[in-house]
């Protein structure tokens, strides 16, 4: 979008032109793109591929403080579109695109289409109307049963349509998603008036202004009907614990508009289950006061998925709970990091010796990188100069990073003198999976055990850069332990760990029964 464009926009969802339009669609670029005016650039995906060539027209500046404001009535960074426009560029560019292709895929190829090849399936199943779902979430009874009342509310064809690009950190994966749309298709929808496709749409979490946009969309797809239901497009709560939007906004907004829309909305409340009555209706139309169940989002991820539990039958197809719990390891299967940090000889390596065996006892795997074997291999060639120190430490936080994400448990033992290194780790693993361990042994007591001889050389000035002599050793500020080696045996400081990951939920205590009873 160019100025004009945007700025309208931005304060009346319209275009220069008067055509509605909510949501701004622009290229933003770092400072000193001024000089572009007038050339070509290539535009590439993140695999480098060059997908268009735009003419530049205007740089223009962004109004960041506006555009949130706008389009997403907030400028709390807990909604994850401010947040992440706090990363992008100032200047926007804008000018005619050529495309030259479209980015390339290699997942669920059969499923991904065009709108012009949507709208030609559609007219093969020779329905007058259509109704579209938009979704980002895995699809549940709930969804279900509204996709198929409105299919029959309108008497023709159904467009499941799911996005499949950027969406928010916690959002269920869509490869996982898409696996259990096309298991539900096949097995409870009716074939002949059903249609799954994927979109390739980065959620903006705008929930009124991106429920108008999701229905223009879909206008653009074929479909002449579009189900809001309650929350459409929204991020959740913001740091004061409120809602971003309130529940039925977007059916509001998409309402005002009707008449220009040019695609008729489906609106429903939020759809419940009466255990009484063994079936989903609609919350305005539950009599008061008679029972109904829901679970949300947030239950299904954190109470069900992260705890092994079955999602129950009213609540999701038996094969989409499949799916969905052999794609979430129950917390004690999952992936974490014990990071021992401290002065050279304060203990980490004898600490992580037993730490192996009794983990290895509770069924895990577990995989040590322990400084000095690092330095022989991965880091091989690395001296002790800042830089070189803070690489060694990126390099063990990658292997790591990668060993946690596919659920392996990993000890890193390593000095790792700076904080600053540390905290860049920690980032890279998922905080709430990094377990920061602080082998405080004071200098005087490492310097007497001098396992390596080190100290002593670089007292005699025959070792440069070395910690707590000659280089310094930042203490962590908030590890998530803290043990002392003067009192307590390496034995004593594994145990510690071990209560900690297991009441973290890293480790459960059958499994420690199931080994004794053996
Ligand atoms: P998003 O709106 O961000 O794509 P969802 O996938 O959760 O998120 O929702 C897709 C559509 O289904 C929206 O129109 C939403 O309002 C509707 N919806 C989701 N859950 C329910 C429910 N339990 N009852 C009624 N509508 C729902
Ligand atoms: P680091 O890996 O931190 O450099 P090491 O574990 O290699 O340290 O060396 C610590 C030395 O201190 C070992 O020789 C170990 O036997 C000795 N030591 C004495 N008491 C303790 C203790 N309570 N915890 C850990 N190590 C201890």
């Amino acid at each position: 979008m160019g100025r004009a464009d945007y700025l309208n926009v931005l304060e009346r969802m319209r275009l220069q032109d008067g055509t509605l339009f909510p949501i701004p669609i622009t290229l933003p670029v770092a400072d000193g793109a001024t000089g572009l005016v007038g050339k070509g650039i290539a535009l590439r995906s993140p695999k480098n591929e060059v997908i268009a060539v735009m003419r530049v027209e205007e740089v223009y500046e962004a109004d960041p403080e506006c555009e949130a404001r706008r389009v997403f009535g907030t400028l709390d960074p807990r909604h994850p579109l401010v947040a992440e426009m706090a990363s992008w560029g100032r200047f926007y560019v804008s000018g005619p695109l050529r495309v030259l292709s479209l980015p390339r895929h290699y997942d669920f190829l059969d499923l991904r289409r065009t709108a012009a090849e949507v709208r030609l399936h559609l007219e093969r199943l020779a329905c007058s109307n259509v109704v579209a779902f938009q979704t980002r979430n895995p699809m549940h009874r709930a969804h279900e049963e509204l996709t198929k009342r409105a299919a029959d509310q309108v008497g023709g064809a159904l467009l499941l349509h799911p996005v499949v690009g950027m969406t928010k950190p916690g959002d269920v994966d869509h490869y996982t998603r898409v696996r259990t749309y096309k298991v539900l298709v096949e097995k409870y929808y009716d074939p002949r008036r059903t249609i799954l496709s994927l979109l390739p749409l980065a959620m903006r979490f705008g929930g009124p202004r991106e429920a108008l946009w999701h229905a223009i969309i879909r206008r653009n797809f074929g479909a002449n009907h579009f189900i809001v239901g309650r929350d459409h497009a929204s991020p959740g709560r913001d740091s004061k614990g409120e809602p971003f939007y309130g529940p039925y906004d977007a059916q509001e907004l998409l309402a005002r508009h009707s008449t220009e829309l040019g695609i008729t909305m489906v609106p429903y409340s939020e759809m419940v289950y009466l255990p009484e009555k063994d079936r989903h209706e609609e919350i305005s139309r539950v009599p008061r006061g008679k029972k109904w169940l829901s679970i949300s989002g947030t239950e299904v991820r954190e109470d069900y998925l992260a705890n092994g539990k079955k999602l129950p039958a009213w609540f999701t197809r038996p094969e989409v709970a499949e799916i969905l719990s052999s794609a979430h390891l129950p917390r004690h299967q999952q992936g974490f990091c014990v990071w021992l940090t401290g002065l050279p000889s304060a203990g980490k390596s004898s600490i992580a010796e037993v730490l192996v065996d009794m983990l290895t006892e509770r069924g895990r795997r577990v995989t040590v990188l322990d400084g000095d074997v690092v330095r022989t291999r991965l880091s091989k060639g690395l001296g002790f100069s800042k830089e070189d120190r803070d690489t060694n430490i990126l390099r063990i936080g990658f292997v790591a990073a990668e060993i946690v994400h596919h659920n392996g448990a990993v000890i890193c033992a390593a000095v790792s003198p700076y904080r600053a290194a540390r905290n860049q780790v920690r980032s890279m693993i998922e905080a709430d999976r990094f377990v920061l361990v602080y082998v405080d042994t004071p200098l005087d007591v490492c310097e007497g055990r001098d396992v390596k001889g080190l100290y002593q050389k670089a007292r005699r000035g025959e070792l440069q850069g070395f910690t707590g002599v000659n280089d310094p050793y930042e203490p962590p500020e908030a590890p998530e332990l803290r043990l002392t080696t003067t009192n307590c045996t390496p034995e004593d400081n594994a145990r510690r760990i071990i209560r900690y990951l297991m009441e973290k939920g890293f480790l459960v205590d059958s499994m420690v029964q199931g080994e004794t009873v053996r």
